[in-house]
C-alpha cells in the first residue's frame, strides 16, 4: 500500500450556494413556470439546491431572448465581441477557486482534477476561442463568415463547465446566441457562469440558461427557431435528436460515447504506460467520453503491465472529493452507479476475471473502486460497451495488425492511446485507428487549439481549434 495522508480538505467557503436557483432567460435570473427539482453532492446525497425545470414556454423564453439578441451580436465587430469574450476568461480564472469547488460539490470529481484541469481548460477555450473572433475571414471558412443564429445546446453531467465552454465559446466568438441546457445532476456551474455573463456586462438574451431533464433539452433541440443543435451526451439521445431534427434546416453537432482503445506494445516505456494507462480510465471515475477503457497490451509484456499497474492501482486514493489528497472521487449519480455494478456483474458472469485493489468507500454517497477486468474477450459486453466508470477491460495481442484490428472492432471511433518507442508505428498505427484522437505516450490530454470529436456512433462534428469555428458558421467546412 501507499502512504497514509493526513486528510487535506480544501474549504467550501468560497461558494455561496442559494437554497434555490431560477433560470438564465434574458440576462436576468426569472422563476421558471414549471416545477423544480433538487441537486445533490454525490459524495454526501446532501441536498445542494433546489433548481427550475424549464417548461417548454420557459424555453421559448429563452429562444425568443436570443433571437432579439442575435441582431445585435451578429452586427457587432469580432472586435468587440472579443471583449467580451476575453472578460469572461479573465473572471473564470479570478473566480477559478469558487468554480473548482462548486464544480467538485456537485460533481463529485476531485478538487485536484476540477482545479488543475477543467477550470483551466474552460478558461484556455475562451481565451482561444476570443482570438477567433475579430479573425474569422482567416480561418479558411470561406471570405465573410457568417453565424447561423440561435444555437440550442445540451451537455452532460462529466465535465459540466468544460463542455459548455466548448459550446459557448466559439458559438460566442462566431456572432451566434445560444441557449444551454446543463445536466440535470450538474447544473451550479452553468448557473455560476450565468453571473459571470452578468458580472462581464454580456448583453442580455446573448447566453440563457435553462435547467431541467430530458424533457428540457428536447424542448430546446426542437425548437423551431434554434438554428443549430450541439449535444454531448449518449449515443442514444443523440440518434433520439438526430431523429427529431431530421427534416429541419438545422445544424447538428454530436458529440456521443466512446470505446476507446488504449494499446500498449512491448518496447514502451512501461512506467510511463502506466500512469497513462491510470490517467486514461480512472480519471473523473472515468465518466470520460474519451476514456481509455480497453486496454489492449502487447502479449510478451502484458504480465509485467498488469502486476505493476495493479501495484499502481493500490496506492490510488478513493474518497472525499474536496480532499487535495483525492485520486477517485464519487460516481455521480445514484443512476450511474447503479450502470456500472450492473455492468461489471454481467463482466463476472460472462467469465472475465474481476480485480480491484483494496480500499475502504465511505459509508454514504455513490462509490466504485478502481477496477480492471482481465480475460476479456472482444465478446464480452464490458468490450464493447460504455461502462462510464473506473473500469478497465485488458486484452492482449501479438501483431501491429491485430492491435488494429482489435482497436477498431467497437461500433464508436472517439479516441485512442498508442504507446511505443517507435515514432514509425505511432505514425502507422494513427493512419490504421479509426478515432478522431489518438494520442501517442500520452492520454486524456485536451488543448483548446485542437480539434476533438469522432466517427461512427461516437457522432459528427468537430469541437475545438479551427475547425471548432465551423459549426457555428453558414456554408462552413472544416
Ligand atoms: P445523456 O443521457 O445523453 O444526457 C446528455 C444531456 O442530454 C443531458 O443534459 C440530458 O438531460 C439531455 N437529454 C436527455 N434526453 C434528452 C432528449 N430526449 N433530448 C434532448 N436532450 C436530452 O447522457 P449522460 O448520461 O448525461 O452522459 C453520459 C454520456 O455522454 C456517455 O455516453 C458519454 O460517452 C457521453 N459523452 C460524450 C462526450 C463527447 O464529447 N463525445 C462528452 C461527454 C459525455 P438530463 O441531464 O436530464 O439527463
Ligand atoms: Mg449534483
Amino acid at each position: 500500500m501507499g502512504f497514509e495522508y493526513a486528510p487535506a480538505p480544501e474549504s467550501r467557503s468560497i461558494v455561496d450556494i442559494k437554497a434555490s436557483y431560477g433560470l438564465f432567460i434574458d440576462g436576468e435570473f426569472v422563476d421558471g413556470r414549471g416545477s423544480s427539482f433538487k441537486t445533490i453532492n454525490p459524495a454526501t446525497e446532501e441536498t445542494l439546491a433546489e433548481v427550475a425545470e424549464a417548461s417548454d414556454a420557459d424555453v421559448d423564453l429563452a429562444v425568443k431572448a436570443a433571437r432579439r439578441a442575435f441582431r445585435g451580436w451578429s452586427r457587432m465587430s469580432g472586435k468587440e465581441r472579443a471583449k467580451y469574450l476575453f472578460r469572461i476568461a479573465r473572471i473564470i480564472q479570478e473566480r477559478g477557486r469558487e468554480l473548482a469547488v462548486l464544480e467538485s460539490i456537485d460533481n463529485g470529481k476531485p478538487i485536484k482534477e476540477s482545479r488543475d484541469v477543467d477550470v483551466p481548460v474552460v478558461a484556455a477555450h475562451f481565451f482561444y476561442y476570443a482570438g477567433w473572433a475579430d479573425k474569422l475571414e482567416y480561418a479558411g471558412l470561406g471570405p465573410n463568415p457568417q453565424p447561423l443564429g440561435v444555437a440550442g445546446q445540451v451537455i452532460p453531467w462529466n465535465f459540466p463547465l468544460l463542455m459548455l465552454a466548448w459550446k459557448v465559446a466559439p458559438a460566442l466568438a462566431c456572432g451566434n446566441t445560444v441557449v444551454l441546457k446543463p445536466a440535470e445532476t450538474t447544473p451550479l456551474t452553468a448557473l455560476l457562469f450565468a453571473e459571470i455573463c452578468q458580472q462581464a456586462d454580456l448583453p442580455p438574451g446573448v447566453v440563457n440558461i435553462v435547467t431541467g431533464a430530458g424533457g428540457t433539452g428536447q424542448a430546446v433541440v426542437s425548437h423551431p427557431d434554434v438554428d443549430k443543435v450541439a449535444f454531448t451526451g449518449s449515443t442514444a439521445v443523440g440518434k433520439a435528436i438526430a431523429r427529431a431534427i431530421a427534416g429541419t434546416d438545422k445544424k447538428a453537432t454530436l458529440e456521443l460515447g466512446g470505446k476507446a482503445a488504449n494499446i500498449v506494445f512491448d518496447d514502451a516505456a512501461i512506467d510511463q504506460a502506466i500512469e497513462g494507462i491510470v490517467g486514461g480510465i480512472f480519471f473523473n471515475q472515468g465518466h470520460v467520453c474519451c476514456a481509455g477503457s480497453r486496454l489492449l497490451v502487447q502479449e510478451s509484456v502484458a504480465d509485467e503491465v498488469l502486476a505493476r499497474l495493479k501495484r499502481r492501482m493500490g496506492t490510488l486514493r478513493v474518497g472525499d472529493p474536496l480532499d487535495k489528497n483525492t485520486d477517485i472521487g464519487a460516481i455521480n449519480s445514484a443512476e450511474q452507479l447503479g450502470r456500472i455494478r450492473e455492468l461489471s456483474e454481467i463482466g463476472v458472469a460472462e467469465g472475465a476475471e474481476r480485480w480491484a485493489p483494496a480500499c475502504d468507500l465511505p459509508s454514504s454517497g455513490f462509490w466504485f473502486p478502481p477496477t480492471i477486468f482481465t480475460g476479456v474477450t472482444q465478446a464480452h459486453r464490458i468490450a464493447r460497451e460504455e461502462v462510464f466508470g473506473p473500469v478497465l477491460s485488458v486484452l492482449t495481442f501479438r501483431t501491429p495488425a491485430e492491435a488494429v484490428e482489435k482497436a477498431n472492432n467497437t461500433p464508436y471511433g472517439l479516441s485512442a492511446g498508442v504507446w511505443t518507442e517507435k515514432g514509425s508505428r505511432i505514425l502507422h498505427m494513427a493512419s490504421q485507428l479509426r478515432a478522431g484522437v489518438v494520442w501517442a505516450n500520452t492520454f486524456n490530454k485536451f488543448d483548446p487549439t485542437s480539434p476533438f470529436g469522432g466517427y461512427k456512433e461516437s457522432g459528427y462534428g468537430r469541437e475545438g481549434g479551427r475547425q471548432g469555428l465551423a459549426a457555428y458558421l453558414k456554408g462552413a467546412d472544416a
